[in-house]
């Protein structure tokens, strides 16, 4: 059987795949078909945080499937409750929507935005402030939000309403604030664009600027939230809070799941009727959500972020080679720049069993499991350090 070329005949061709077929995984170790195994440091890019596999999220898997899959949000569910709860609690926000992917959270972020001055007969603030080099999705309002022109291209007209100003520049971003907008939309640190965490102090201010204008903050913590950075969320480590949070990747605990959390005030613009999914907050992936979210306080994960984060900075910047630029990021989101392409490292890691992405054409991106050890810390450095004198 040869999957790949199987795959390729009836699977569009949207993705760069690595040419290997995962089958299975333990831990922070994932098996091919050819039963060679890999130390994964992309936990399916910051889905599976907790390593593939974690007891606790399969045992809660397995109870509620066999209870109950799915039912309609005209009921109310136990699991989801339970979630939303933790969500509320950790976030010091006020009211959740469930959905099923980042995109469908950012999506609903944008309209409840919208809703919002709307409802206060403000039609004309409805236009929205993202990034450069932010990635917000695929769908046409969240790829109209992302500020990389390759994300857009082939795609208008796309959605009105939308700036941009470069990140980190809080001069700029003042000057593009006028009597339209509505929202400043933005990662607390940029992960598709490059691993690029908001400067100390910037995110303070873009706050007071929104307070002073009227305008509502939108934070994007689906890569860099549920305990990424080391905190719950990331604007945790900024001592800021936005009026609207979204979340997806890690918040399933592996299942497909989006959410957005806002304050009490902003949320009461979404009445019956006005968003909704059928699949958001399904009780499995609701299941798996509170497993993962329980595990993490239980085990002190964030903790071992911090010390495991640390350390894995600290062996990265001990490699000698003068092709590295900078190490930056926060938490387990970390990202090494390069003066060179690091595809042909990632690739070449890859065949020497280490699962490594890119973020950006020269920046490797490190995104091992919450739960890693240094041990496997230095397992993957000496692999790198190994491939980096192979590719000098
Ligand atoms: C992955 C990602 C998204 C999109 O999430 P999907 O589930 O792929 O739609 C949006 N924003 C950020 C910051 C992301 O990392």
């Amino acid at each position: 059987m040869d999957y790949i070329e199987d795959g390729k005949n009836v699977l569009m061709g949207t993705y760069g795949r690595f040419p290997i077929v995962l089958e299975r995984g333990e831990g922070p170790w994932v098996w091919d078909t050819e039963g060679k195994r890999y130390l994964d440091f992309t936990c399916g890019i910051s889905v599976n945080n907790l390593g593939q596999c974690h007891p606790a999220i399969v045992q809660a898997v397995q109870k509620q499937a066999a209870k109950m899959f799915h039912c309609s949000n005209l009921y109310w569910s136990i699991p989801q409750v339970a979630l939303a709860e933790k969500l509320v609690s950790y976030s010091g926000l006020g009211k959740v929507f469930f959905c099923n992917s980042g995109a469908e959270a950012n999506e609903g972020a944008i309209k409840l935005a919208r809703k919002y001055f709307y409802d206060q007969g403000q039609t004309d603030k409805n236009e929205i402030i993202t990034m450069v080099k932010s990635f917000h999705g695929r769908t046409l309002a969240t790829l109209t939000a992302t500020g990389q022109d390759k994300v857009k291209t082939g795609f208008a007209p796309l959605m009105p309403g939308f700036h941009y100003v470069p990140y980190n520049d809080f001069e700029g971003l003042a000057a593009a604030v006028n009597d339209r907008t509505c929202a400043v939309m933005m990662e607390p640190i940029q992960g598709e664009g490059g691993v690029y965490p908001a400067d100390a102090g910037y995110l303070k201010k873009v706050r007071s600027l929104c307070e002073e204008k009227g305008l509502l903050l939108i934070f994007d913590e689906i890569q860099c939230g549920m305990g990424r950075t080391g905190t719950m969320f990331a604007y945790e480590n900024y001592g800021v809070r936005p009026d609207i949070v979204t979340l997806a990747k890690a918040l399933g605990g592996g299942l497909p799941m989006g959410a957005f959390i806002a304050t009490d005030e902003v949320s009461a613009s979404f009445g019956p009727g006005s968003h909704g999914s059928t699949f958001g907050g399904n009780p499995v992936a609701a299941a798996a959500g509170n497993a993962y979210l329980e595990t993490v306080a239980e085990k002190h994960l964030l903790d071992n972020v911090k010390t495991v984060s640390a350390y894995l900075k600290d062996q990265l910047a001990a490699i000698d080679d003068s092709r590295i630029k900078e190490i930056r990021g926060m938490g387990l989101l970390l990202g090494m720049e390069m003066t060179v392409e690091v595809a042909p490292m990632v690739n070449s890691c890859l065949k020497q069993g280490l699962l490594l992405l890119n973020a950006g054409p020269n920046v490797i991106r490190f995104l091992p499991p919450l739960n890693i050890t240094e041990e496997l810390v230095d397992s993957a450095v000496a692999i790198l350090k190994k491939v980096f004198k192979e590719e000098a």
